[in-house]
């Protein structure tokens, strides 16, 4: 029973009711867990019908599961597109987005400062099956931008808040790019969820989520989201996208003539996660709906706990700089204003003045807060980047992304903010211990 956009709900009403499903066998009050790989067809023509598309009801749980679609929608609703699949995590969400948009031969313009699986993702097995991923400062000028596109470009690729950080995007700029190169702008905004900010509403065109983070929320399931803005106009663009404007097979007319503004997103569910399979449980979905009924309760305690943080962390004498942007001294505070004006995210991350001896102590002096790799946990945690996600890299390639040997970043969770900074505290008390930290008297 999908919500009437008609209605104009607000936000955290739409959180809980948007794209809602109710079990008609029973009538339970909370969208049931669907597992089950297959579904009973009626009849032999019901069979047929299904197979054929031209009964919308599920015929497998790989590409269509009622727990799984009803999420697609209340994502879609929340994000303000025309429709949203889930999927088994982030990465497949960015990967499937990438195939059903891309050929091998395809070229790619990324900008610079990706989450690093996402890099990995480009530069590995992207690069390796024949896309050409092509990463470009995001404040190259315009004429620049435009120098990089070629007749095989099909995508520009971004994140609304890149991790660790923090580098707010122009994403009207970035839209606009995108639109002159005549390819969809696809953003990753897992770090503001929609509840912070929503790109469709500044131009995008595609954009994933890893749902893992804020939208579950609760450090539980592993998944990933795609939403179409359904406003790409692919029929203007058949020679980079003839998959959409063609017809597939003989008496079959093209996703854009069957789907209309919602093509590109039934081309990825009937054919990109149809053949890979890249498939959430319905368990985990049934989890990710129970977050997202509280994201926007939650995102505002992430937001001010994280603010609170930032400006604790800012006045410490063994802290060299702190990235975040809803600090008026952060380099992109006038456009976490434009972009995020509820509030910054809540990755948090830092510099100890006094590098990776710093770092080790400030690790493991911590008792509240959690030493792990993941972000958008109810739990604070801590992660030294620099000998961990970024720990591949050389150190000049780490330098040039500004991860410094002293950087922490913090997810901050849903604790007191009075429980937090005291940790960090204690931890930073360590640091002073053991270090002859510079600029601590
Ligand atoms: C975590 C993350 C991903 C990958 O998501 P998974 O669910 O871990 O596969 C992609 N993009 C961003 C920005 C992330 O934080």
């Amino acid at each position: 029973m999908p919500t009437s956009p008609e209605l104009c709900l607000d936000f955290e009403t739409r959180q809980i009711h948007a794209g809602e499903m109710i079990d008609p066998g029973f009538g339970a009050r909370v969208g049931p867990i669907y597992q089950t790989a297959g579904y009973l067809f009626s009849s032999f023509d019901d069979a047929e019908a299904r197979f054929s598309g031209a009964t919308a009801a599920s015929v497998y749980s790989r590409s269509e599961n009622p727990t799984n679609a009803a999420a697609g929608r209340r994502l879609a609703d929340l994000e303000g597109g025309v429709a949203g699949i889930v999927v088994g995590s982030g990465q497949a969400a960015i990967a499937a987005t990438l195939f059903a948009l891309a050929s091998s031969g395809d070229h790619i313009l990324a900008t610079e400062n990706l989450y690093e699986g996402t890099k990995q993702l480009f530069l590995g097995s992207l690069t390796r099956q024949g896309l050409r991923v092509e990463f470009v400062p995001e404040s190259a000028s315009d004429a620049d931008w435009a120098e990089r596109v070629t007749p095989r470009t099909r995508a520009l690729f971004t994140e609304t808040i890149p991790n660790p950080k923090n580098q707010v995007v122009d994403l009207e700029r970035l839209a606009a790019i995108a639109h002159r190169a005549s390819v969809p702008l696809v953003v990753d905004s897992t770090v503001a969820t929609p509840y912070l900010c929503r790109p469709i509403e500044w131009g995008a065109d595609i954009v994933i989520h890893s749902t893992s983070k804020w939208l579950a929320g609760h450090g539980a399931v592993i998944g990933g989201a795609v939403i179409d803005g359904g406003r790409f106009d692919w029929a203007a663009h058949s020679d980079r996208f003839p998959q959409l404007t063609t017809s597939p097979r003989a008496g079959v007319s093209s996703f854009v003539d069957r789907f209309g503004t919602a093509a590109f997103l039934a081309y990825l569910r009937t054919v990109t996660v149809l053949e890979y399979g890249p498939t959430v449980p319905p368990t985990s979905t049934f989890l990710l709906l129970h977050g997202i009924e509280t994201l926007s309760l939650r995102m505002e305690r992430h937001v001010t706990n994280a603010q609170q943080v930032a400006e604790w962390l800012e006045r410490h004498p063994l802290v060299a700089g702190v990235d975040y942007p809803g600090l008026p001294s952060n380099a992109f505070h006038e456009r976490a204003k434009k972009y995020l004006p509820k509030g910054s995210g809540s990755v948090v991350s830092f510099d100890l003045a006094a590098g990776r001896p710093a770092a080790r102590l400030f690790i493991d002096a911590l008792r509240l807060i959690s030493n792990m790799t993941h972000i958008g946990d109810v739990r604070t945690l801590a992660l030294h980047t620099g000998s961990t996600i970024h720990g591949r890299l050389t150190e000049p390639e780490r330098l040039a992304a500004g991860i410094t040997p002293g950087l922490i970043r913090l997810s901050i969770g849903l604790e007191s903010a009075r429980d937090i900074i005291a940790d960090l505290e204690q931890a930073l008390g360590a640091v002073h211990r053991g270090t002859d930290a510079p600029g601590h008297a």
